[in-house]
């Protein structure tokens, strides 16, 4: 700790030195035996497009980005700024589809990951004949101890993980609801969905890393070997090293999936069948969410549309009367030859739910559809030109001990009476033990073995987003007041004070520990502003 109250102000010092270092950046790469300096790139267009994500509320320009073609690029870039007397300050940036600056370096170098994508994925021409070339990024493979993994680049999209493993009849167990995110950007968090009630989330799901860390060494890791890295660097926010493979869990794919929706009106009966079901050794569901439905919102939006046209009228008077609706959301995957033993257990299933007579809904889907279930919603959006809107996004974790007040005091009471909720708004449970403690992400410190995952996805104009963020701090200041001790997902704050109590005493004693360890020099993901704060 002293070390680093040391350490800051000099870093900090070190930012207009820093602007001068990037100018000689290009010359300096140029001597480097990988001669990279021509995947330096200043043009405005690259310049604008890395300081802006998903968020639309944070702008920070870097001096340079950076395009790697190999991973030796990248470790050669971090070698440069580590062994300066003046380090810049570097960010990989997956999808950038942060919401609050995380992947930008403000003065310093983006490596913009997307050059590594390029790697695979391209067509080639062999005697004639145009084949698509398998991604050189993702390889599927089988070991009689740990069974079935795929080794793939921190680059990649969840999207082509999901095509690649398919081609082999397996895929990953756990995902995220959308899935042109890159691998590396989701580890950086955790990565969760209606699947980590069973599988827990991504990060629980990784066998081995490859990392190049703030010195610009190349490490692989796993539990076993350099577990500390290993660790760290799962759910790190992408501050101990760059990602540049990590070793996934497979198992068989299913081909078709039994999608549900049903409606609720009271929360305690909606959190109890939540509960009961992720708990349950029978149901043996393979995912499941929950979705608030407010009276001034869609009863449709991106993340899917689900109710069928014929049956908006009767779920829309439903919920001017009710104000607040719930909407748990199951799923149970299976191949054809089992669809009538399928349909008898989802008969028994739902018999034993509380849910209000006549609002079952049920879709029956390949399991790609399902989970690329986001996409047509995203190509929807984007032909309109609100894709790129801002998005004041809160996401959090929230104790089941403390599920109820909050429904109280935030669905019931702060979202109506502000009466601004555009967007999806998710509330689903998951299971404590599924989650590995040892790594950086963080969850609440409960004793409970349930927590639930809370987000306000929003969409908001240019000018209103901050109607949004002064809902979201209101919702905050009623969780300190209450004392719910939530934990934030997709976390930012602003000082380090706030960083320390969202880790909590012990875990921010190991983050920093192993940010001396790995990057001491202060130099990866500034945008999360932990060790560099301004
Ligand atoms: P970026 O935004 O590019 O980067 C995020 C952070 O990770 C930055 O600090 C960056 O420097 C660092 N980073 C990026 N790549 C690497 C790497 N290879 N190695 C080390 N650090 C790296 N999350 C969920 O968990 N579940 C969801 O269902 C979900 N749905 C989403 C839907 C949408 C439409 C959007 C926009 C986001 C969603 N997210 C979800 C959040 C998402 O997982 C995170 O924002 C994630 O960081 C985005 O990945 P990215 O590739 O865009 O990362």
């Amino acid at each position: 700790i002293i070390l680093l109250i040391i350490t800051i102000p000099r870093l900090i010092s070190t930012v207009g030195k820093t602007e001068q270092w990037i100018s000689s950046l290009p010359t300096e790469l140029s001597k480097t035996n990988n001669n990279i300096s021509g995947k330096l790139i200043t043009d405005p267009k690259a310049l604008e497009e890395a300081s802006n994500d998903y968020g639309n509320l944070v702008h920070d320009s870097p001096a340079a980005v950076f395009r790697p073609t190999t991973v030796n690029d990248i470790a050669t870039l971090i070698k440069l700024s580590f062994n300066s007397s003046v380090p810049f300050r570097i960010a990989a940036r997956g999808q950038g589809h942060s919401t609050r600056g995380q992947a930008m370096a403000r003065d310093g170098v983006v490596v913009d990951m997307k050059g590594l994508r390029e790697r695979g994925d391209r067509e080639v021409v062999k005697n004639n004949i145009r084949m698509k070339k398998a991604n050189d990024g993702i390889k599927v493979f089988g070991d009689s101890k740990v069974g079935y993994y795929v080794d793939v680049g921190g680059e990649q999209l969840w999207i082509d993980v999901l095509y690649e493993t398919l081609e082999y009849g397996l895929a990953p167990v756990s995902w995220t609801d959308y899935l042109y995110l890159t691998v590396g950007g989701t580890l950086s968090n955790a990565g969760i969905s209606g699947q980590t009630f069973r599988y827990g989330p991504q990060i629980s799901n990784v066998h081995q890393l490859d990392v190049v860390t703030g010195k610009g060494e190349f490490v692989t890791c796993s539990k076993q070997k350099n577990s500390e890295l290993f660790h760290g660097v799962l759910g790190g926010l992408g501050q101990f090293g760059i990602i540049t493979r990590a070793r996934i869990a497979l198992e068989a794919a299913p081909r078709r999936v039994k999608w549900i929706r049903l409606l609720y009106s009271d929360f305690e009966v909606f959190t109890k069948d939540q509960e009961s079901l992720i708990l349950s050794k029978n149901s043996k569901l393979d995912y499941l969410e929950g979705i608030v439905l407010m009276h001034q919102g869609p009863i449709n939006n991106w993340r899917s549309s689900f109710f069928p046209l014929t049956d908006h009228q009767r779920i829309l008077s439903l919920v001017t009367q009710h104000r607040v609706l719930y909407c748990l959301e199951i799923a149970k995957y299976y191949d054809h030859h089992y669809e009538n033993t399928l349909n008898k257990e989802i008969q028994t299933l739902v018999q034993g739910l509380n849910y209000i007579p006549g609002f079952y809904y049920e879709k029956n889907v390949s399991f790609v559809e399902f989970l690329n279930r986001v996409r047509s919603g995203e190509l929807k959006l984007q032909s309109q030109g609100l894709w790129d809107v801002p998005h004041p996004w809160l996401n959090m974790f929230i104790p089941k001990s403390r599920i109820m007040d909050f429904n109280s005091g935030v669905f019931n009471n702060i979202i109506q009476k502000r009466n601004i909720t555009t967007g999806p708004v998710l509330v689903y449970p998951m299971n404590r033990n599924k989650w590995d403690n040892k790594m950086s992400a963080t969850i609440p410190d409960d004793e409970d073995e349930i927590f639930y995952a809370v987000g306000f996805l929003h969409s908001s104009g240019f000018d209103n987003w901050k109607a949004f963020d002064a809902q979201n701090i209101e919702i905050l200041k009623y969780c300190n007041d209450a004392e719910i001790k939530y934990k934030l997902y997709l976390p930012h704050y602003s000082t380090q004070e706030e960083w320390r109590n969202h880790f909590g005493p012990k875990k921010w004693k190991s983050f920093v520990q192993r940010k001396y360890k790995f990057d001491p020099r202060m130099i990866l993901s500034p945008g999360q502003r932990i060790f560099n704060n301004n």
